[in-house]
């Protein structure tokens, strides 16, 4: 089962995969700590990927597209997986769609998480990651509602695939309210 888990940096995404990997017992793949690994091991992609991560910019689509092709060939991920922080484009939600039809898959759900900016800035200041310094979230957020956000649209063409949750609850609450929408 392919499960996409949306919404804008600080949202909780990988929080709730974590948790959700373990109760659905589906692996989780973030592309952010795709890229954060492949910067660490200073491998091809990591290079390429550095100078856009650290200035909160979104990873050129080819780029993304080819780590996410080399993970999800994985064997961990050849039953589903829980994708957190992809697609963030539209080219990536169509080069998935591609990716997964060629396995004779297909996406389940896409979990829109939605929570207030200024609450974002406050988790993700409280969070403190290298990228988490006030102007670099500033232009993270911009990206997600110019490049990003867009991605609803395509999903809400989609039919029966996108479900609401809303994320300014305890960390249970959303757990319970993504499980309750992905039973019904
Ligand atoms: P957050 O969602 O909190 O910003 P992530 O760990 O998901 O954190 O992403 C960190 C950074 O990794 C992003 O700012 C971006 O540079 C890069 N990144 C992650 N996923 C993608 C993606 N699908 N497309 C392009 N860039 C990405």
């Amino acid at each position: 089962m392919f499960i996409v888990l949306f919404g804008a940096p600080g949202v909780g995404k990988g929080t709730q995969a974590e948790i959700l990997s373990a109760k659905l017992n589906i692996a989780h793949f973030s592309t952010g700590d795709a890229f954060r690994a492949a910067i660490k091991n200073e491998t091809e992609v990591g290079l390429l990927a550095k100078q856009y991560v650290d200035a909160g910019k979104l990873v050129p689509d080819e780029v993304v597209t080819k780590i996410v092709a080399e993970a999800l060939s994985e064997e961990k991920f050849s039953n589903g997986a829980l994708l957190d922080g992809y697609p963030r484009t539209t080219t990536q939600a169509t080069s998935l769609d591609e990716l997964l039809h060629g396995k004779g898959q297909s996406i389940e759900a896409v979990v829109n998480i939605s929570v207030e900016r200024d609450a974002i800035i406050e988790r993700l200041l409280a969070r403190g990651r290298k990228d988490d310094t006030q102007e670099i979230i500033a232009n993270r957020l911009d990206v997600y509602l110019s490049e990003t956000a867009p991605v609803l649209q395509y999903y809400k063409g989609k039919q029966d695939l996108l479900r609401e949750v809303d994320g300014n609850k305890s960390i249970q609450e959303v757990t319970a309210a993504i499980l309750d929408t992905l039973h019904s």
